[in-house]
């Protein structure tokens, strides 16, 4: 196998709902996750009937592709469908964009790091270095993961832009910037609450869209997914409950004397000085939360699972 950067790690997936459940001796229904950015339940759009058409062809391919829902996408971004790229989630575009612009020898930027690893991750695998030396590519995560920040847009060209959770920000977007170098990257799986279909899309310039295109497997996404998808388009989210229910755990917290940080996405980033031993006494009580080196983020659920929470993070910090 081909040698990658010396400073390349994996991605890492925390801990299973078995296993936390195990560490705390609890069953596994108990166990509340606020670690994913996902909601916590399905949307109604996401049901059997959903996917019955696409179930009683499941035996053949999906010749000539996803034309309906390539229109669904179009509507909804305000784009034209020649500027699309389908994708197994935003993961696979962000895999996609890094291969497709950068190889051995390249760097690649990344900004406003700590952030989400799989620019790096993907970066390393196309064979280039992480760093900010003459990129051929940048990439931007907004709004920001793990802060939720809405961080400047980089002048850098060309520039991929993550707006895997857009849905949350009344629709601030780079996708004016198409035909100016800039490539942005979206999911089903956070507001459309479609995580576990992985399915996501890319919007670019009409000949940057046809190159990824081209570069892309040729079957990257499942049928039975690219239903769940237009159906959730036909009636896309409604966000404002999950985003009143993520201001009402803010103010939760700062009720403890922390300071979450201003989000505009489906999660709160506190700061807190020793935030591994914090998420640790969380996941001893089967209560996961995404900890990083100074802070933990979390993803709102239902009100009485955030109190829950609350209640855990006031004991564990003695408040
Ligand atoms: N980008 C960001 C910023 C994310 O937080 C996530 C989800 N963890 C992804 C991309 C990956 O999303 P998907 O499920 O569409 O691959």
């Amino acid at each position: 196998m081909r040698a990658l950067s010396e400073r390349f790690r994996p991605y890492e997936w925390a801990l299973s709902t078995a296993e936390i459940a195990r560490l705390a001796g609890i069953a596994p229904e108990q166990v509340l996750r606020f670690d994913g950015n996902t909601p916590p339940h399905p949307r109604p759009t996401s049901n059997v009937a959903a996917v019955e058409r696409a179930l009683a062809r499941v035996n053949t391919y999906a010749h000539g592709g996803f034309p309906e829902l390539l229109e669904a996408i179009a509507d909804y971004a305000g784009v034209g469908t020649e500027n699309i790229v389908l994708g197994a989630g935003a993961d696979d575009l962000i895999m996609l964009v890094a291969r497709s612009f950068a190889g051995p020898g390249d760097v690649v930027s990344v900004r406003d790091e700590p952030t989400y690893p799989v620019y790096r991750v993907s970066s390393w695998i196309a064979g280039a270095e992480v760093g900010d030396d003459d990129p051929v590519l940048t990439f931007v995560c907004r709004p920001h993961n793990p802060t939720g920040a809405l961080v400047p847009l980089p002048d850098a060209r060309p520039l991929a832009v993550d707006e895997a959770y857009f849905e949350y920000t009344g629709g601030k977007t780079a996708a004016g910037l198409l035909d100016d170098g800039v490539i942005v990257i979206r999911t089903f799986s956070k507001a459309f609450g479609l995580a576990g279909a992985r399915i996501g899309y890319a919007l670019a310039a009409v000949d940057t869209a046809a190159e990824l295109n081209e570069r892309q497997a040729p079957a990257p996404i499942s049928s039975i997914s690219a239903a769940l998808a237009l159906a959730g388009l036909a009636d896309p989210p409604d966000v404002s409950e999950t985003l009143e229910e993520r201001d009402r755990l803010a103010a939760g917290l700062r009720g403890l004397d922390l300071e979450p940080a201003s989000s505009w996405a489906n999660f709160v980033y506190v700061p807190v000085a020793e935030a591994g031993a914090l998420t640790d006494a969380l996941l001893r009580k089967g209560l996961a939360v995404r900890g990083s080196a100074e802070g933990i983020r979390i993803t709102p659920r239902e009100a009485a699972d955030d109190d829950v929470l609350l209640r855990r993070v006031a004991e564990a910090l003695g408040r």
